[in-house]
């Protein structure tokens, strides 16, 4: 009996026991359990990911999500764009839609019958951020990066969305996803 099952089969049992034993036991660096837990099912979680936003494919090149703001079909991001530019997008200062949210990380663009529609990221806890001085004035250095994603996604008219499985390294990182609203209200009228 565990606290999600009250009468576990055999295997599930052994499984768990398994498990367990890994935990407990000494590893090298980098093989600890939540580790191989995470190494195991990061194509299960991929796929979880995917049928939960109702996504398949992810766009070819880089990630953008002022695709996602525009409905742009392309983006020439890379070229474009100053040292200052991606300093002031570190925090979600821009006049003009950024090419990345705040803290950005391991960045998926995914689209929805060709069109740009989620943007993810896997963040490690952006609860404390220090950002240099072009980014942010005197005195706002150190921020709590939650208000900066939300401010975010509230000020280019964006969904904001975590979701409890980050299949990039799950246990340490965090997925957030931004996302069109109204693709959002497409998708559930649709259903
Ligand atoms: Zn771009």
């Amino acid at each position: 009996m565990s606290r999600f099952n009250r009468s576990p089969s055999v295997e599930y049992s052994s499984f768990l026991r398994e498990v367990r034993e890994y935990a407990d036991a000494d590893h090298e660096p980098g093989e600890g359990v939540c580790r191989a837990i995470a190494d195991a099912l990061e194509a299960d979680l991929k796929k979880r990911f995917r049928a939960y936003w109702s996504v398949e494919e992810p766009a070819d090149g880089p990630a953008c999500i002022r695709r996602v703001i525009t409905g742009d079909d392309e983006c020439n991001c890379t070229s474009t764009r100053s040292w200052i530019d991606r300093e002031h997008e570190r925090i979600g200062a821009r006049d003009k839609p950024p090419h990345k949210p705040p803290y950005s990380d391991h960045a998926t663009l995914w689209l929805d019958d060709g069109d740009p529609v989620l943007y993810s990221i896997h963040i490690y806890g952006p609860e404390v951020e220090v950002v240099s001085k072009t980014a942010a004035p005197e005195g706002e250095r150190r921020r709590n990066g939650w208000f900066d994603l939300i401010s975010f996604a509230e000020h280019w008219g964006l969904e904001i969305g975590i979701t409890p499985f980050s299949w990039y390294n799950a246990f340490s990182t965090i997925n957030v996803v931004f996302y069109s609203p109204e693709w959002a209200r497409q998708k559930g009228g649709s259903e």
